[in-house]
């Protein structure tokens, strides 16, 4: 047994800048880190299944969760709303296992204002022309799609300063790495 304390992590940063990619790496080598299920309101994509994905709600349903509290955070994000569900949180750490949560930056902020020690870590793509490539080549949003995604991203780079830590995601490897030893550095501390 080690004599490391759970933490609570979130991951934010633009989208495209490979957030899910790594989460999921990182998952892959620190299966002990907890991960929650979002909702959203946003159609699935082809593949995703519910429940393990998202919970995909409607509007209103969605709305219905809000104004019961039932959420830890949530956002408006491209034109949907996001957000994690306390019971997804509760169980997690109940569980007594670090949680790692990837949400968007409003998210974050909301997570700091109720959990300040969480620790935010802001995942950012080397530049916004390397995003703009990684969005079009993933071929799952439309142009006006992508253009929404790029003036999120703008805005979202100028809140990097109010995270505790930062990873540039150029090589994934390399950010996979860093992100683990930021992890495990919390976790002993
Ligand atoms: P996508 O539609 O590509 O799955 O996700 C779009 C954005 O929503 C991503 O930036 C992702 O981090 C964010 N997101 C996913 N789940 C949540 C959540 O629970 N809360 C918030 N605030 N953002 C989320």
């Amino acid at each position: 047994m080690s004599d490391t304390a759970s933490k609570l992590f979130v991951v934010s940063g633009p989208s495209g800048a490979g957030k899910g990619t790594l989460v999921a790496r990182v998952r892959e080598e620190l299966p002990n880190l907890g991960l929650t299920v979002s909702a959203t309101t946003r159609e699935p994509r082809e593949g995703e299944v519910d429940g393990t994905s998202y919970y995909f709600l409607t509007p209103d349903e969605f709305q219905r969760r809000v104004d019961a509290d039932e959420f830890v955070e949530w956002a408006h994000v491209h034109g949907h709303c996001y957000g994690t569900l306390k019971s997804e949180v509760e169980r997690n750490l109940l569980q007594g296992s670090s949680l790692i949560l990837e949400i968007d930056v409003q998210g974050a902020l909301q997570v700091r204002e109720r959990m300040p020690e969480a620790v935010l870590i802001f995942i950012k793509p080397p530049s916004l022309e390397v995003l703009a490539e990684r969005l079009r080549n993933r071929g799952t949003e439309t142009e006006d799609a992508i253009a929404l995604r790029l003036s999120n991203a703008r805005r979202e780079l100028a809140l990097q300063d109010r995270y505790d830590e930062i990873v540039v995601n150029d090589d994934l490897d390399e950010a996979v790495d860093q992100l683990i030893g930021i992890i495990e550095n919390y976790e002993r501390n």
